[in-house]
């Protein structure tokens, strides 16, 4: 837009698809406020993209973005909607977007979501997108949304869990989330203190394993933390293994974190992260751009295509792991 000029108002959608994270309001909220505020007009559709095909949309007002930047999950639903990875399922979506008369659609939603979204910017719809994600895997992303709230609910877990391995002299397997991506586990492993960090990105040595928890436990009073991502093992299976290996009998026991490492307030930081996305998505649609997603790149809140999202992941940062390995 040439300086002096007026901004064109626009009708801006935005839904929340994919699995919940802490954040997703907050980044709602954000992109909603902003827009309300430069006097554009903001329909919100409920249950990602199955509310998108069904219509099922409201008008925001600013009364319906209170009180929800604290809180966990999605204000507005989201759901699987195996309908709009169809071709008809995508055109009754465009049909929806048309009769809401949405010039802009903002996805929040993960890597799925976004790869969605992708296939309606082919049909012509423009689409920003805010990625989130516990597992902080996208491509040419610092980090994502979800991913430190994630990391704290780990690192408390394993707090908490410390104590009682202390003691009772046990040895501890905590299973974390992370089917391909060991960021989570490599990070709240760090925060929390563990002995040794299990990752999808590097193949267990059982033998060494086992060596390395007897000689832990050798010491008076000492006791083991062994994060591992699911996808690395299932902590039972870690269990098993290492219960076949160990020369002497060891009290090991499991904890899986499951979904309450998705759940909660979201933290500080994933607040600021989620409102500076929200923000920069409806500066990027008054400048005129889509098909892109925005994220925290090289510290900076940066677009990127959508189609990036093809490409490989990001992966975990090997010296980072090296690192944790010093640490123990
Ligand atoms: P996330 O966004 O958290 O990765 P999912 O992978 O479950 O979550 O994706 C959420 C929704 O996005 C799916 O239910 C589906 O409607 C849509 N979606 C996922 N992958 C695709 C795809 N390849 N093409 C079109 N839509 C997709």
């Amino acid at each position: 837009m040439v300086k002096g000029e007026k901004q064109e108002k626009f009708t801006i959608g935005v839904l929340t698809s994919g699995g919940d994270c802490p954040g997703m309001n907050a980044a709602y909220r954000a992109v909603a406020r902003v827009a309300l505020n430069r006097g554009h007009k903001v329909v919100a559709f409920r249950w990602g993209y199955k509310g998108l095909i069904e219509g099922d949309a409201m008008s925001v007002s600013y009364l319906d973005l209170a009180d929800i930047l604290q809180r966990g999950g999605t204000v507005l639903g989201s759901a699987r909607c195996d309908e709009f990875e169809t071709k008809e399922g995508r055109e009754a979506a465009i049909k929806a977007l048309k009769s809401w008369e949405i010039d802009y659609l903002v996805v929040i939603g993960g890597d799925g979501s976004l790869t969605g979204a992708l296939a309606l910017t082919r049909k012509g719809v423009k689409i920003v997108g805010i990625p989130k994600t516990i597992d902080n895997d996208v491509p040419e992303l610092d980090t994502t949304i979800g991913f430190d709230s994630a990391v704290n609910t780990v690192v408390d877990a394993l707090t908490k869990l410390r104590d009682t391995a202390s003691s009772h002299h046990r040895a501890f397997i905590i299973e974390t989330m992370g089917r391909h991506s060991g960021w989570l586990a490599l990070a709240s492993g760090i925060a929390g203190g563990a002995d040794i960090i299990l990752l999808p990105e590097v193949p267990i040595d059982y033998p060494a394993l086992a060596k390395e928890v007897e000689r832990r436990l050798k010491a008076w009073g000492a006791y083991v933390l062994i994060v591992v991502a699911e996808g690395a093992s299932r902590g039972s299976d870690v269990k098993t293994v290492l219960q076949s290996l160990l020369t002497k009998p060891v009290d090991l026991r499991v904890t899986v974190l499951g979904h309450i490492q998705r759940g909660g307030s979201p933290t500080a930081y994933d607040r600021i992260l989620a409102s500076r996305l929200g923000f920069e998505v409806i500066n990027a649609i008054e400048r005129g751009e889509h098909g892109v997603y925005i994220g925290l790149a090289k510290n900076e809140i940066t677009s990127f295509p959508l189609e990036r999202l093809e490409g490989p992941k990001r992966v975990i940062n090997h010296s980072l792991y090296e690192m944790s390995r010093q640490l123990k």
